[in-house]
């Protein structure tokens, strides 16, 4: 490997890195390659919140549209402090491969505000969500950039979104995903990605011949993707032993009782002391042995310091780049097969697609059949990236990407850019 390549990249150049070898086995001309690698168009916004007790806290927000040549923009809002430019550049890049590998007529875009929600009332969080909306309100619509839920935001925070933009705009439930049911939002949007998640796995424990049932999964993260693959691959007969979330993880060799688990964490909102489980460190969580490991939390956890201690058959990642480059190369090497991030988690924005549709005709769907249409397009998107694999030989991070990067760049070419 490269020695540049041992240098810490940033979570842009890491993406950037994966498009960049992806685009080479393609053959994309360099000038093309350029233009769809970089971002289209970069917002960074001030935002003073007047808190509760009086005072006065600046934040920044960030908003990248990265491609829209295959359609608007699409891609969630995080809320959290590690939120910057750098990272919301490589979020947006994902979101465009991720909207491409499933191939639903979206570009990608990504947003979000440095602020940690856990520290600030209801109240500041609706403020702050309001200020945000209105300062990057020029560069939103239903049909130029949709935003969606991403970490610590939820169908709240987007109710809120929707309702500032249509003080100006008037009603309009299409400018963003990811809402509650009953004001627009679709039925299955809460469970999709970890749907999706579970799908992708399924299909992946064909090809890798790992039984799915029976088998042993570890999940780091227990929010809305952690819960609901936990959830779907439980039901299908996996075993989870071990979740971790940001206060602490649990493990139970014999499988953890999800059904108990998913009722104890809505309660608490955390796993950490859950009854019927044995308590460890939830940095150790991807030590623990098992057949499919799942991160399914923050971007960036898994690096060469610990890839080391990874003890599975399979990765699935439900977390947005959760690997970087290096330990990427190290799981390659040992033959480690990683389900990579654009198809694995793209079952969230594949539904956020069916919710945008739905507000666009004003005409509501039963949840069967979303979960049906959901199925079929991660089915296809899988079968998709196996066979790119399989007939170009790459593993399954660079064969999505190369479906992606294709499906773009066709489109760059008919719009005649
Ligand atoms: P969430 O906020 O609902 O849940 C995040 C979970 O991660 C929580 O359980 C939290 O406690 C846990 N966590 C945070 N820091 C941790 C740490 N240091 N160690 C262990 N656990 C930790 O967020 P989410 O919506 O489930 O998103 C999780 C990941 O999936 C993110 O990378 C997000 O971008 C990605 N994703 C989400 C969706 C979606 O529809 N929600 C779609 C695609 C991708």
């Amino acid at each position: 490997m490269a020695d540049s390549f041992r240098r810490k990249m940033t979570a842009y150049e890491e993406v950037n890195w994966q498009y960049n070898k992806a685009a080479e086995a393609l053959g994309i001309p360099e000038q093309h390659k350029a233009i769809m690698r970089n971002c289209y168009r970069e917002l960074k916004v001030q935002i003073t919140l007047h808190r509760d007790d009086g005072s006065l806290t600046e934040f920044f927000g960030f908003r990248v549209q990265h491609n829209g040549a295959r359609g608007p923009y699409k891609g969630g809002i995080r809320y959290h402090p590690s939120v910057d430019m750098d990272e919301v550049r490589a979020l947006a890049s994902l979101m465009t491969w991720k909207t491409a590998v499933v191939n639903i007529p979206y570009g990608g875009a990504k947003g979000g505000v440095n602020c940690d929600p856990k520290q600030m009332s209801e109240k500041e969080v609706q403020d702050l969500t309001r200020t945000f909306t209105r300062k990057i309100d020029m560069a939103l619509g239903p049909y130029r950039d949709i935003p969606a839920p991403d970490v610590n935001t939820n169908a709240k925070v987007m109710t809120w979104l929707m309702d500032e933009y249509g003080r100006k705009h008037g009603y309009t439930p299409a400018i963003v995903t990811g809402k509650p049911v009953n004001l627009g939002g679709s039925k299955g949007r809460e469970s999709a990605t970890g749907l999706g998640v579970y799908y992708t796995t399924r299909h992946a424990c064909g090809d890798f011949e790992i039984p799915l049932k029976g088998s042993r999964v570890v999940i780091q993260g227990f929010g809305n993707v952690g819960s609901w693959a936990a959830k779907y691959l439980h039901d299908a007969g996996a075993k989870i032993i071990a979740v971790a979330d940001a206060d602490g993880a649990v493990m139970n060799d014999r499988g953890l009782d999800i059904p108990a688990l998913l009722n104890f964490a809505r309660e608490k909102k955390t796993v950490a002391g859950f009854p019927e489980a044995d308590v460890m460190k939830k940095d150790r969580i991807f030590g623990v042995e098992c057949d499919i490991l799942i991160p399914a939390a923050l971007n960036g956890v898994i690096t060469e310091n610990n890839v080391g201690e990874i003890n599975t058959k399979m990765v699935v990642e439900g977390a947005n780049n959760p690997i970087n480059p290096h330990a990427d190369h190290i799981l390659a090497e040992k033959g480690i097969p990683v389900i990579p991030d654009i198809l694995a988690n793209a079952g969230g924005v594949t539904v956020s697609y069916f919710e945008w549709t739905q507000n666009l005709q004003q005409f509501y769907w039963e949840e069967s059949d979303i979960q049906k249409k959901l199925e079929s397009v991660m089915d296809k998107a899988y079968a998709d990236v196996s066979r790119m694999a399989k007939e170009r030989k790459v593993l399954m991070r660079q064969a999505a990407f190369m479906v992606a990067i294709q499906r773009v760049y066709d489109a760059v070419l008919l719009r005649g850019i």
